[in-house]
């Protein structure tokens, strides 16, 4: 196992943990199988993780039972004084931490550093916001009685989180729960599971007591979903992947009327208007439409441009589309990773062979990249519209389809012509229109002439099938408390 550690280059090797985490104690699968993980960008076998299913999960979610009175009972200050320790803990193995992350997920090492740090900022978010976790006085409507509100932690928490953030969908996550007083069990995707197994290596050092955090793996996702929406010691699932694995984990919390937090996908629209700056809104799309090569729900799905700017803005996004450098996320000074396996290739291949079927022209791109592989050269299509597949769902690819519009209703109209609604982003120097568009727009989150939303401090999360509940900011915490009222008679 050390070889694998010495391989990434790490300085500390025992980040690269290959057992689950369950009350305290690393472990095997019951059955002893393992999983295999592989780097994206070269096949390279990475390491292995126990095989588990039902069984581990179930001893994972009564370790976190066991854990949760002690851990509920800390006060805020005492807890929060373990986040804050994480979140030192994280920075200084940050390099560690990125290149295991850049070895499992691919994304080029500039963006997973970017991501360790996105990541422990909500430690650090939540610890601080741990001391604030308040109730209230309410003025009574009887002059006998008091009123007043207790907010506290719902019980254990299932996380089950997806590939393309194996750090920060956790760790935003993690912070609010374990600041509210729950404890967890974490199932990360089977592809990216290295990224969470060391933030629990180093959850362990920083003093987060055995059974507060177990992690369990395993390719059953279903098997493992199942336990947690099935076993009623679990009290919420927060979610974060597809809408249809969302879908499946609602319908199966239903019986049991578990809480649920579920992040999905998106399809966002990116509109620029013939008023806008230009060359902002190009350095807009590539931020963006490209990070994590395409591949995050909040990434331009949909790029909007007005008509009469809509010829200026495609030459100058080509221009920049073709400077990106594609390559392995560890080598160089490569901007734009492999895809995360050969389904997200096909996918890609498919939305454009579609939409060039479909009358959309190729304007860069459009094929595999030399390096083979799962890399796919970056791409812009022009004349794209809405019968197209990749108008109708997600790309989650480096592909920048140009949609043309002549009005504000009009392109509103197509903005929101999706069952989704994450993310949406406009470019414009109006001011009025700002807000008219912002209030127009059927989504979660909105980019003013910015492409980059995302941080701690603020609510992220998404309406229609994009879920519901948020994570980071002061709504965050709620997600993981309950409101109960007080009332105190016979004064
Ligand atoms: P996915 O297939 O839904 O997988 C996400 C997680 O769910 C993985 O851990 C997966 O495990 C697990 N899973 C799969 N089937 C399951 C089941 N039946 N029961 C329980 N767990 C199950 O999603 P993905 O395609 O890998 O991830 C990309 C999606 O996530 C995109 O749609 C993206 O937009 C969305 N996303 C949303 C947000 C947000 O904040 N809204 C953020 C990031 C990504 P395995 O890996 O073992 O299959």
């Amino acid at each position: 196992m050390g070889s694998h550690a010495e391989g990434l280059g790490l300085n500390d090797a025992g980040l690269l943990r290959q057992h689950a985490l369950i009350g305290g104690q690393w472990c095997d699968a019951d059955a002893g199988g393992r999983c295999e993980v592989r780097n994206p960008a070269n096949a390279a076998l990475l390491g292995t993780v126990p095989e588990m299913a039902a069984a581990e999960t179930r001893r994972a979610i009564d370790a976190a039972h066991a854990a949760f009175p002690a851990w509920a009972g800390k006060t805020a200050d005492a807890r929060a004084q373990v986040l804050r320790d994480l979140h030192a803990l994280m920075l200084e193995h940050q390099e560690d931490l990125a290149r295991l992350l850049t070895a499992e997920q691919g994304k080029p090492l500039a963006e997973a550093r970017g991501e360790i740090t996105y990541s422990a900022g909500y430690l650090q978010w939540f610890a601080e916001q741990a001391r604030r976790m308040d109730g209230e006085v309410i003025q009574s409507h009887a002059a006998d009685k008091r009123l007043l509100t207790l907010r506290q932690p719902v019980g254990v928490v299932g996380m089950i989180t997806p590939w393309n953030f194996p750090s920060a969908m956790l760790g935003r996550k993690l912070a609010p729960a374990l600041a509210a007083g729950c404890t967890v069990v974490c199932k990360p995707a089977l592809q990216t599971p290295f990224s969470a197994l060391a933030l629990g290596e180093l959850a362990q050092r920083a003093g987060v007591p055995p059974g507060v955090i177990n992690i369990v793996t395993g390719h059953d996702a279903a098997a493992i979903g199942a336990e947690m929406t099935g076993n009623p010691k679990l009290r919420k699932l927060s979610f974060t992947g597809s809408t249809a694995v969302g879908k499946t984990l609602m319908a199966q919390s239903a019986p049991d009327l578990k809480r649920l937090s579920l992040e999905l996908g998106g399809n966002a629209p990116f509109i620029v208007f013939d008023d806008a700056d230009l060359d902002a809104a190009v350095a807009g799309v590539i931020a963006s439409k490209f990070r994590n090569t395409g591949q995050t729900c909040v990434c331009a799905n949909r790029i909007f441009v007005q008509a009469s700017v809509y010829a200026a803005f495609a030459e100058k996004l080509v221009a920049a589309v073709r400077q990106l450098r594609v390559g392995d996320g560890l080598q160089g000074e490569t901007e734009q990773g492999p895809l995360i396996d050969a389904k997200a290739l096909a996918k890609v291949e498919a939305h454009v062979a579609d939409a060039l079927a479909n009358g959309a022209r190729l304007a860069i791109g459009g094929q595999r990249h030399a390096l083979g592989g799962t890399f796919y050269t970056p791409t812009v299509l022009l004349d794209a519209d809405a019968r197209m597949q990749l108008a109708q769902e997600e790309t989650f690819g480096p592909v920048a389809p140009l949609f043309c519009f002549t009005t504000e209703a009009d392109v509103i109209a197509q903005a929101n012509a999706t069952p989704f609604g994450l993310a949406g982003y406009f470019y414009t120097r109006d001011l009025a229109r700002s807000w008219r568009v912002s209030e127009a727009l059927q989504c979660g989150i909105v980019g003013i002439n910015t492409g980059l939303i995302s941080t701690e401090v603020a609510p992220f999360g998404g309406i229609k099938h994009s879920g519901f509940g948020r994570e980071g900011g002061k709504d965050g915490l709620h997600d993981y408390t309950e409101l109960k009222y007080v009332c105190v008679g016979g004064l």
